[in-house]
């Protein structure tokens, strides 16, 4: 069993001609709402990706809320220790124009009230097989589930997203960080990624760097260095493409396979998943996975 200690949001997503001005309205072409946040979407991917998920964290009472914790229970993910407590849900208020840019307004709602991870969630960290972790809740939190996971001996798996300071607590209680190639320059302060991830072993005992469609590195404390390539494909839309990678890439560590092994099987299913429109809804099952390796 994987857990993931993180986010979940609302998705309102609307597309226009152009984003509006200041004092200006626009007419809007489509609007959706779809669940999403970095800790929701791995979770979702991991559970794709074939294996037991819980996740932990919290959403409003309201009616997203709902609809989010449904979302996850019927990709599969564990919720029962998902909290529910007074007052909004996280929503991204998402602006998408004709060119595919972008503009975000996140409101973290649920996910602002989120602490260090109580005896029961502490629990579940403890029985997992690694515990994912990004940056879209309170920093507080994410080091108490850090610890809490180190203290079990569990690894914890951090995506440094989006990109922030990083104080030392949290580094050293992590292990593996898997930052895309802008958050490991904003980290390090290196904008070569060969020379980030020498700086980031530093720190932390495994690291992965995602570039994209040039693939990924790896480097582990122990000396071992690969480069996995991207499957080539034509990406239709990248959005969440980290997050599958991650979710399958535990899947593969859970599973026992060797580095090389794991960063293929996570490579295939993000590209799988950048082949398709969405976040959650844009994530490969097992048998897709199994039948692209
Ligand atoms: P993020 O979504 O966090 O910015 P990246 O863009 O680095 O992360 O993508 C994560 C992984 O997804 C990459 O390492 C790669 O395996 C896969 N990927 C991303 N974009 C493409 C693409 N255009 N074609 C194939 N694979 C891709």
């Amino acid at each position: 069993m994987i857990s993931v200690f993180g986010s979940a949001n609302m998705d309102l997503v609307a597309y226009v001609d152009q984003a509006p001005k200041r004092g200006e309205t626009v007419t809007g072409r489509m609007f959706r709402t779809v669940p999403g946040g970095k800790g929701a979407n791995q979770a979702i991917a991991a559970a794709r990706a074939g294996t037991e998920v819980s996740f932990l964290g919290a959403v409003g009472d309201d009616a997203f809320g709902a609809e989010i914790r449904d979302t996850l229970a019927v990709a599969g993910v564990n919720v029962e220790r998902l909290r529910q407590v007074p007052g909004p849900s996280g929503i991204a208020h998402i602006v998408v124009d004709d060119d595919g840019g972008n503009s975000i307004i996140v409101v973290p709602g649920a996910n602002g009230q989120v602490t260090a991870p109580s005896e029961e969630e502490r629990a579940v960290i403890a029985a997992s097989a690694s515990v994912l972790l990004q940056l879209e809740l309170p920093m507080r939190a994410v080091v108490g589930a850090a610890r809490a996971a180190r203290e079990a001996g569990v690894p914890a798996v951090l995506t440094p997203a989006p990109a922030q300071p990083l104080p030392d607590e949290l580094l050293d209680a992590v292990a593996l960080i898997v930052p895309n190639e802008h958050e490991a320059a904003a980290i390090t302060g290196a904008a070569d990624p060969g020379e980030a991830l020498s700086r980031l072993l530093e720190r932390v005992p495994e690291v992965v760097i995602t570039l994209g469609s040039e693939g990924a590195l790896y480097g582990s404390r122990s000396g071992e260095r690969l480069r996995v390539p991207a499957v080539r494909v034509e990406a239709v839309d990248t959005t969440a493409a980290g997050d599958t990678f991650v979710g399958a890439l535990a899947v593969a560590r859970a599973e026992g396979r060797p580095a090389e092994e794991a960063l293929r099987f996570a490579s295939v299913a993000a590209a799988l998943s950048v082949q398709r429109e969405g976040a959650s809804t844009s994530m490969p099952s097992r048998a897709e996975i199994d039948a692209a390796l």
